[in-house]
């Protein structure tokens, strides 16, 4: 990095990101094109009446040099998986791998991480002190392969046990205690000799990594790295008071609590780690460009809005990609009968399974479920109005969700009695993964009515099995879903329902449409069945993305 370059970084504020410009994440190709920002969501283009795909543009991959890249993080699936961060650690690593690049993970070594999936875990670093407080703590850095990932376990050693709680978030020290993760695994990259061209962070957990970069490390020599920030969800921030400079050795209240640099736009006096890492971030990242837009011009961001307007020309979206190793009905495991394109009939043995499995009737009707958190983000009034309103409309209904929430699941508990009667629907309380597997491919419609929704997983997984969404027009649903009736987009990407009112009549308006089309037009529905399976939601296109995110901050 020049040195011109690293001071503008120094002194955030917008000043640097206003002289870039931003890159605009192109589908294929290697080359990033600078053109316009791409928070805003694409203008859908005009309608076409194509019934089958045109065929896709040969895409040539001109060679480019292989980057190392290290991503930290909180949570990696399978190992520490709590949602879907989890899933896109896992997955992008993989395909950034596959694509020439050298990929490392950094991770807590919390005491409730899945071992049985770490293969070769040893320790590779006794020697890590991180400085905390007026001291440095003690660490032991493990490194072990997860599923061919490369990835290394800070483990530190101090009465403040950081790590071995039983479970990864939830603590009153939360924010102390991924502050003193993201300085020790900076300090490891530091102490190791290790010169990533990339850090890759992940939320709040880990948005203090580019600002001990750019405050400590860089006038230490290391001058190499960029840092690309993506934001999973600004619901969760990392706010907090002033005792946090004193513990990072960040010190100077006046310059960090600036509203330029980590001074919380809502609380006077308290920090916002995810704005530290906004602003000191080469590039931000969040899950789709429709969330991207929401967070910074439709009062999305949780109070981050202006910092994002100041940074907007580093700001963009990206939409998740999903392992079409684990979520492809072809290979499925966990289902009984696999089916694909060519055989989609075979999908209907997976839906009697699953009658089987819930005790439902075996009969005509649909099948509408639901996956997901029972969190207020999924809009759960309206689960619960589409439960009758399904049944009303003569179809089957099945939930599969659970809540942290106490009260929520009794909620819950409460309907599933009162239906219990029900042939046709069926309630479970709980996170079970097989089951979903054999609900995605049993379904005929999933339903994700969400209040806010960053990307979503739920719809892009059951696109590829074959079962229609219905969803509202919010985040990555509106960026994935396009509407059989409504949409501008030709006839051959259409995949499913959407509806933009957040009441009982708004879903109504896409539910009944999409169960009345199961009956009367059965071919009409087999036909969006096609056009989800055929769709290419894979770590392909956002992979690239991120390679094309990754070049231009390196090219400054
Ligand atoms: P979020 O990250 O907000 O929870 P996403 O849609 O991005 O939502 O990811 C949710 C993932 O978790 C999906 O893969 C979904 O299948 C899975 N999931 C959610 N709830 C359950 C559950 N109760 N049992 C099994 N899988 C679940």
């Amino acid at each position: 990095m020049s040195s011109s370059t690293a001071d503008e970084l120094k002194a955030p504020g917008g000043e640097s990101a206003a002289k870039s410009t931003a890159v605009r994440v192109a589908k294929t190709g290697s080359e990033p094109v600078a053109k316009t920002p791409i928070a805003e969501p694409e203008p859908e283009p005009e309608p076409e009446t194509l019934a089958e795909s045109p065929p896709e543009p040969a895409v040539f991959h001109a060679p480019r040099p292989s980057l190392f890249i290290v991503h930290i993080t909180p949570e990696m699936a399978p190992v520490a998986k709590i949602g879907g961060l989890a899933d896109v650690v896992f997955g992008l690593s993989r395909e950034l791998a596959i694509r020439g690049n050298h990929v490392e993970i950094i991770l807590p070594k919390y005491d409730n991480l899945r071992y049985d999936q770490i293969f070769e875990l040893q320790p590779v670093y006794n020697d890590l002190w991180v400085p905390w407080y007026e001291g440095a703590i003690h660490c032991t850095v493990y490194f072990g392969f997860v599923h061919d990932r490369k990835c290394f376990f800070i483990e530190p050693h101090s009465q403040d046990n950081f790590f071995n709680r039983g479970s990864v978030y939830g603590f009153p020290d939360d924010v102390f205690r991924y502050a003193f993760f993201s300085r020790a695994a900076i300090e490891f990259l530091w102490q190791s000799g290790k010169h990533p061209d990339i850090i890759h962070c992940h939320d709040w957990q880990t948005a203090l990594v580019p600002v001990f970069l750019y405050e400590f490390y860089q006038r230490l020599g290391m001058t190499h790295p960029r840092v690309c920030l993506t934001i999973h969800n600004f619901k969760h921030q990392g706010v907090t008071g002033t005792e946090l400079l004193r513990a990072t050795g960040l010190h100077q209240p006046e310059r960090f609590c600036d509203w330029h640099r980590m001074g919380d736009n809502q609380h006077k006096n308290a920090l916002n780690m995810l704005k530290g890492g906004v602003v000191y971030s080469n590039f931000v990242t969040t899950v789709s460009p429709r969330y991207a837009f929401e967070t910074k011009d439709q009062g999305q961001g949780f109070g981050l809005e202006s910092t994002l307007h100041t940074h907007h020309m580093k700001y963009g979206g990206v939409v998740n990609g999903i392992d079409y190793d684990v979520w492809n009905p072809e290979i499925d495991r966990y289902i009984p009968v696999r089916y694909g394109l060519g055989n989609i009939d075979d999908k209907y043995q997976n839906k009697r399974a699953l009658r089987q499995r819930l005790m439902l009737a075996d009969n005509e009707k649909p099948i509408v479920a639901f996956i997901g958190r029972l969190d207020p983000q999924k809009g759960l009034e309206l689960v619960r109005h589409a439960i009758f309103a399904t049944l009303e409309r003569g179809a089957q209904f099945v939930l599969l969700g659970s809540s942290p929430d106490q009260g929520i699941n009794n909620d819950f508990w409460g309907l599933k009695h009162m239906l219990n009667d029900s042939p046709d629907c069926h309630l479970e309380i709980g996170f079970d993964e097989d089951l979903s597997h054999l609900i995605y491919a049993g379904a005929d419609i999933m339903l994700v009515p969400s209040q806010f929704e960053p990307c979503g997983l739920t719809q892009l997984i059951a696109l590829r099995y074959g079962t229609i969404p219905v969803v509202r027009t919010v985040g990555g649903l509106a960026d994935t879903v396009f509407d059989k009736d409504h949409s501008d987009r030709p006839l051959h990407q259409r995949n499913g329902y959407r509806f933009d009112n957040y009441d009982a009549p708004g879903l109504e308006s896409a539910l009944i449409r999409a169960i009345d089309c199961y009956y009367q037009y059965p071919e009409h529905f087999r036909e969006l069945m096609r056009n989800a399976m055929r769709a290419d939601y894979s770590w392909n296109h956002p992979g690239q993305d991120y390679l094309n995110i990754y070049d231009f901050i390196r090219d400054r």
